[in-house]
């Protein structure tokens, strides 16, 4: 999400006339703060409402009663107890979590789905109201310019944010957790998050399992990446002041002390089952890719990209990369079926007017290609009809000697266009977390087999289930998986 400079430099302008010595109210001592209480909480107000816009919040009324009653809790517990807080679960894949000034909490289905107990979910929560009673975003927003001012929204880690194929797209907090004033504020929201998680009764180690979910997705990434041939997403330096053998982090978590009740809750089972069928990845309104395909059911089409080329879902076209990233392929709405495929052709292609186009047909749907030189590199360029609506499909290479390589793929790629049918309407449902109960038999290698997870499905139910690199599961106990 790109920070909203606009209305944040307006508040801004207005407590800038305002500067005034507020007490903070973690440490008691005076505190060089511009923004009133009041500013504060309308600042969140504001944004709050642009935040439930651009990822929706998730139409699951249970669980979101779920997560304010725990988030509620522990708010009470905090040092700032007589703000209105808020706790919404937001729909999107992504992994991450996030507060606005005045206590607005937000946290996503995406990472929800790789907590495995209430206390770890209080856990996030709890880091997050960390940032919102050490008026983290206030003080930052107070020290702060037009170009780093996306600091009003705190993430739980330094939101490399992902789009659905996993890529990194923005990164919303700027600099300034760059910066060593940011890695303080992580440090003191996780003392202060391990604080309220033991005065709500929670083991405040859970802190300390939130961080490994975070660590290991890192781990993750680089099996991945290194599976797909590709250099493993760029996550900022925050995790190296993160990880959970770091001995500040420890201290900082033993110094919560012992939770208020001598029984420690984690609520393992009760978690899972309030989570039990929750959408998983993609949320199909936005197309979703299984394995080399993408489905769209809104516009009704489906289309194969080649095999082992990196798919990349962005909101107005899909992409992909081959291994070796010299050659991109593209999907995209090239507007409304107008005339012939030829015409909306050469209209999109300009420049190369001159280029010959030929005529042919894709599954029984009207469609026109021809070769060109864009940006100086040898592409394939082709527009088809489907209903009312013209899409174009690109597919380009770093030179010609790597499209000759490549073009049996493309063209392969090209001619799987077709409109989507009954039986591919369902691949494009969306995919749902479960909770199962494991057998003495059951293995995560046996669960891959017929994971719509992909290649690195193994792997990746086990860190969906706190067993990551090599854990198994364990008879009896519940497991999550996804259908
Ligand atoms: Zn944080």
């Amino acid at each position: 999400m790109k920070p909203k400079i606009s209305t944040i430099i307006s508040v801004l302008a207005a407590a800038l006339t305002l500067a005034n010595c507020a007490q903070n109210p973690v440490t008691g001592n005076p505190n060089f703060v511009t923004m009133s209480e009041a500013q504060e909480v309308q600042t969140g107000q504001q944004e709050d409402a642009k935040v439930r816009k651009q990822y929706g919040v998730y139409d699951n009324p249970a669980l979101q009663q779920y997560v304010n009653e725990v988030g509620q809790k522990l708010a009470r517990n905090s040092h700032r107890p007589g703000l209105r807080y808020s706790f919404v679960v937001v729909d999107s894949p992504e992994i991450n979590a996030f507060a606005l000034p005045g206590g607005y909490i937000y946290i996503t289905r995406g990472i929800m789905a790789y907590l495995n107990s209430e206390a770890e979910l209080a856990g996030v929560l709890g880091h997050e109201i960390g940032h919102v009673t050490a008026r983290h975003s206030v003080q930052q927003l107070s020290a702060s310019t037009a170009a780093n001012v996306g600091a009003s929204l705190i993430g739980i880690f330094v939101p490399a944010l992902r789009n659905q194929a996993g890529d990194t797209v923005v990164n919303l907090l700027g600099n300034v957790l760059l910066s060593g004033y940011g890695r303080e504020h992580e440090l003191e929201a996780d003392r202060l998050g391990a604080q309220y998680l033991a005065r709500s009764g929670y083991d405040p180690q859970a802190m300390l399992k939130v961080i490994g979910v975070l660590k290991n997705q890192e781990l993750f990434d680089a099996e991945v990446a290194k599976s797909e041939n590709r250099q493993p997403r760029a996550y900022h330096g925050l995790f190296s002041s993160h990880p959970d053998s770091d001995t500040r982090l420890r201290q900082t978590v033993a110094e919560a002390g012992k939770p208020a009740s001598d029984a420690t809750r984690l609520d393992q089972e009760e978690f899972l089952r309030r989570i039990d069928g929750m959408v998983f990845g993609d949320n199909p309104e936005q197309g979703v890719i299984r394995n080399d395909s993408f489905y769209h059911t809104g516009l009704g089409i489906a289309y194969a990209f080649p095999p082992g080329w990196r798919i990349r879902n962005f909101p107005d076209h899909v992409a992909a990369t081959s291994p070796t990233n010299d050659a991109l392929m593209d999907l995209r709405s090239a507007g409304p079926a107008q005339g012939t495929p030829a015409e909306v052709l050469r209209k999109m292609l300009r420049a190369n007017a001159g280029s010959e186009i030929a005529l042919t047909t894709i599954n029984g749907l009207a469609a026109a290609s021809t070769t060109v030189n864009m940006q100086g590199k040898p592409s394939r360029a082709t527009v088809v009809f489907l209903g009312k609506q013209a899409y174009m499909i690109g597919g380009q290479a770093r030179d010609a000697q790597v499209m000759q390589r490549v073009l049996t793929e493309i063209n392969t790629s090209v001619a799987s266009f077709r409109a989507l049918g009954d039986a591919e309407r369902k691949l494009a449902q969306p995919l749902t977390l479960k909770v199962m109960n494991a057998s003495k038999d059951t293995t995560f290698a046996e669960l891959a087999r017929n994971s719509p997870l992909g290649k690195n499905a193994v792997s990746h139910l086990r860190l969906i289930n706190g067993l990551y690199p090599t854990g198994e599961p364990l008879t009896g106990l519940s497991l999550k998986v996804i259908e």
